[in-house]
């Protein structure tokens, strides 16, 4: 369908470095490209494009464990949160 990236999360903008899409991460300066993985901060960002099937937060939202009757925010998401890529 679109072009494909490096990395599947280079379809969202980078909330780190700033980084566009389709663009690789950079070091905090911009001088330097990020070649091996991107920040953690665009992963979850590109993550949270979908709905999580597990928690069902919503896309945009944060995944969610419950915990006694308590919401708590994970500081990661769900494993099975992945945007589906067509080949
Ligand atoms: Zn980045
Ligand atoms: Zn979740």
């Amino acid at each position: 369908m679109t072009r494909r990236y490096r990395f599947p999360q280079m379809a969202v903008r980078c909330p780190w470095c700033r980084a566009a899409v389709g663009e690789l991460c950079t070091n905090p300066r911009g001088t330097q490209a990020r070649r091996r993985d991107t920040h953690d901060a665009r992963r979850l960002a590109w993550a949270m494009t979908t709905r999580c099937a597990e928690c069902h937060a919503d896309p945009g939202q944060a995944c969610t464990t419950e915990i006694h009757g308590h919401t708590i925010p994970l500081p990661d998401v769900h494993p099975t949160r992945t945007p589906t890529t067509t080949p």
